[in-house]
Order: C-alpha cells, then structure tokens, then sequence
C-alpha cells in the first residue's frame, strides 16, 4: 500500500512539474514515504533527516517532505525534532503535498497537515508507475477491523471502497498500456462491498478481471480469513488469469491468542478456507504472515502455531518478532515475552517453515512454469549470469536464459522453462527456456516507458448514478 502511496505522490510532483532528480545528492526536494508498521521506523526517518540536514545547509533552497503512516502518527512532532523539515503530510492527503511545497517556499516555515479522514480518494491522483509490467490496483483504503497489534486502522482510518467501475477502469487503463499483472490492494480485500452493500463484490470483481484484455496475471493481498466467502474461491479458480496463489494471514494459530489479538476466526476455520482453496486449486501457493511472541503466547500457543503450520504447508511465510507499537492495544498488555523466548520461538518456527518450503518446491522440480521476467529480483544474478521472474503461483525462479530465446529476453517478457533445483525461498530453471514471448511490457520496459494512470473519473463510491464502464473509462484513464 506504502510503495503503491509512493507512486501517486511521484505522480502528483510530477503534474506539479517537478522531475525525477536522476542523481543521488542532486535533488531540490525529497520526499520521505514512512510506515508505522514495523519497528525502528521512527529511528530511521530522524537518521535519515538528520543525515539530509548538511545537505541542506548546502542547498538552502532544497526542501524536505514527511508523508505516509508515521507522519499521520507524529504530526508536528516531526518538525519539532528536525526543524528543518518544510512539509508534513498524512496518509489522506497526499495530493497537498505540491501545495504545501509552495506554501512552506513563500513563508518560509514549516506546513504540517494532517487530515482525520480521506480527502480524495488516492487513486484519484495521478501516479507515477514503477513498473512497465506489474501494477497495483487499489480496491479500498483503511480498515474496520481492530486487531490489537495493529496501527493500521488508527493511521488509514475506516474502510473506504471504491466503485467496482472505477477499479475496473483502472485495471482496464493498465491492461491497455501493456500491463500484464495486477495486484489488487486492500487491507481486508474480503470485506470489499461492506459500503455499498454488496458481500460478495469481491468475488465479482475477480472475475470482471478475467474480461480484460491483455491481462495475464491478478494477484490480490491481503485477505482476512473471517470475511472470506466460498465465492471468492471459485472466482479464483473459474477465472483463468486470476493466479494460483492465496496470501492469507494467520497471526497465529491459537484460538486464545487470535482472541486477544481481536481476530474473529479461529485455526479450524483457517484451515477449512485451505482446504477449499487446495480442493479447488491443487497447484496453489498459499503463503501468509505470522506473529510470534504476542503478549501472554505460552509454549502451548506457540505449539499451536506450529501445528497449524505444518497442516496448512504454506509454500513460505512472512514471520514477525512482536514487538510493542505505540498506540496499540497490544502495547499496554500484560505478559511481554522476554526477547530470548521469543527469539528461540522465532527460530524454531523459521526451522519448521523452511523445511516445508524446501519439501513443496523440490515437488516442483521436473515441471515446466511459465515465468513473468522481473527486474532486479535475483542479487546474485550479475555473478551467476541468471535472470529471474516469478512463475504464476507467485514463486521466485532464477532461470539461464538460453535455448529458444528470440533475441534478448527483457524485464516484461514471459518465458517458459523447466525446474531443475528446488531451495526453501526459490527455484532454479538451469536447463534454458523453451519458449520466450517478447511483450509490449518488454517493449516499454526497454524504452523506459512506464505507464501513467491520470486519475481521471477514478473516485470515491457514490451511489444512485451509474459507474463508468471499464473500456470508457479506461480511454481516459492513462496519461501515458
Ligand atoms: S485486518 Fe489487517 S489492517 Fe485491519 S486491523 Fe487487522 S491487521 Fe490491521
């Protein structure tokens, strides 16, 4: 959701007509784009702030902007630690910031806004993509849960819901412009509909996707298991470029400590959404995020955790250490773990996840997946000279570009290959590709051409008048 933020406040400079400074040192102005969900952030963004104050005495002209969670969190207090910030902008607001820029230029003083709830709508803005290949689609913002570890609805505010039209316009914008995947984003993407009145909209909206052309991938994250509905799964598996892949969150797998931590499902019934996931899709990946060591876990929790883990075989997981997040409920409770006990749980876990990862991707080798080329997704692709991409599923392989290659193979491209080598975090894909498809992501990608959503009749929901239908929309809706 931050990165997504970060490509509408780019897009929003740059109609202001500001441009990408293509040097580091060199920039008039910098933007910071925090989180508040993991931990240190704060400790990050004042190093970072102080580090940019010599900068700026060098440049006096330079400006320095705070966005995003944590500035919706610390409001003033950014520029009382580090006056020499120009302008503070929360999470519903982002479209200010030009304004604020110019206001702080002609006083010559700081602007701090913060909002209490949304302004417009973010994908009203116009964004700034990063990618020629990949876009993330925005279905709603903020969140009605109250999950005790969680600063998320204090920062982000109630669920908000777009009209099914206006995503629709919006994906439609970026299939047109070469696009092949798109990630639709909410923080509870199942509650989807919960203001307009329509419970199964999700499930709809997946497969209004599968309609639009030249759209090969739609991934979505995150789901929550207690407002997950059976039509949602058969949309996934009905609708053909709806990938095989379910990010799902557990936290844990204690019914006890998913009631302290507010999350209204217990492990039976995340393990009942599996199955049908699995009876439906047998070829899916389901992956989700884990909490370890949350105020008052005992080994038996912990236990539990485990055992769910090992039912459910996620192809990997995203582990957390608790720790404290000011303002949370969890942060005031009773029963702190020591670090030492969470970290041996923490391990243990790792241990346990790693070896099921390892068991579900050597099932793998021998078959043949087809791969969207990324950019940047191996680190040590310059030294092994292999290129990577992600197959449907959403699994990392590192693959050699040989064989039935048809001229280069560029970030954008899809390729098809065999898997030869299995590890717990990825594949590898040594026997070369049988078959390259040269796309117009590729195109792009080798031309810098990124696609520019503008914005335009993307708004928030409103009832009574009709939305716009996709193709119509979709004509307005790239600036590129
Ligand atoms: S559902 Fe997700 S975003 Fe909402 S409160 Fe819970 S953890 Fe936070």
């Amino acid at each position: 959701m931050n990165v997504h933020d970060s490509e509408r406040i780019s897009g929003v400079l740059e109609e202001a007509g500001y441009v990408r400074s293509s040097e580091e040192g060199t920039a008039d102005l910098v933007v910071f784009n925090t989180c508040a969900v993991r931990e240190n952030a704060d400790n990050r963004l004042y190093g970072n702030l102080g580090r940019l104050r010599s900068a700026k005495q060098e440049n006096p002209g330079m400006q320095i902007a705070v966005g995003g969670c944590l500035a919706q969190k610390d409001r003033g207090e950014i520029v009382r630690r580090a006056p020499w910030v120009d302008a503070v902008f929360g999470t519903h607001n982002l479209g200010s910031l030009p304004t604020l820029l110019e206001r702080a230029r002609h006083n010559e003083e700081a602007e701090v806004e913060i909002l209490e709830s949304l302004d417009k709508f973010p994908s009203t803005l116009p964004a700034r993509r990063e990618s020629a290949y990949s876009g993330w689609v925005s279905v709603s913002v903020g969140c009605n849960n109250t999950c005790t570890f969680c600063i998320v609805p204090a920062l982000r505010g109630k669920e908000k819901d777009r009209r099914p039209g206006d995503v629709l316009a919006e994906v439609g914008a970026l299939a047109s412009e070469g696009v092949l995947e798109v990630t639709l984003l909410g923080q509870n993407v199942n509650a989807y509909g919960v203001e307009f009145g329509d419970r199964y909209a999700f499930g709809k909206l997946l497969r209004s996707c599968g309609d639009i052309e030249g759209l090969e991938r739609v991934r979505f994250t995150s789901p929550h298991p207690r407002d997950f509905t059976d039509d949602v799964i058969s949309a996934m598996a009905e609708t053909p470029n709806v990938c095989p892949q379910l990010h799902m969150p557990l936290q844990s797998g204690s019914d006890r400590m998913l009631k302290a931590m507010r999350r209204s499902y217990r492990a039976e019934r995340y393990l009942g959404i599996v199955d049908k996931v699995r009876a439906a899709m047998p070829h899916a990946a389901i992956t989700t995020d884990i909490i370890v060591g949350f105020p008052g876990e005992t080994e038996e929790d912990f236990e539990a955790t485990l055992d769910v883990v090992r039912k459910a075989r996620f192809a990997s997981a995203f582990t957390f250490q608790y720790s404290k997040r000011p303002g949370t409920p969890a942060a005031e409770m009773e029963g702190q773990l020591p670090k030492e006990v969470v970290q041996q749980r923490y391990d243990r876990l790792i241990e346990l996840q790693n070896e099921i990862s390892l068991e579900a991707n050597s099932e793998l080798v021998g078959s043949e997946v087809e791969l969207l080329v990324a950019e940047g997704a191996g680190r040590k692709n310059a030294h092994t000279a292999r290129w990577s991409g992600r197959a449907r599923d959403g699994r990392l392989v590192h693959f050699t570009p040989s064989g039935e290659v048809e001229d280069r193979i560029r970030p954008g491209d899809v390729v098809r290959t065999r898997v030869s080598q299995a590890a717990p975090h990825h594949l590898l894909a040594d026997d070369g590709v049988s078959e390259h498809r040269r796309t117009k992501a590729g195109d792009h990608w080798e031309v810098g051409q990124r696609p520019k959503t503008s914005g335009v009749g993307l708004g928030l929901p409103t009832f009574g008048a009709p939305s716009a239908g996709p193709a119509e929309s979709a004509e307005q809706g790239c600036g590129c």
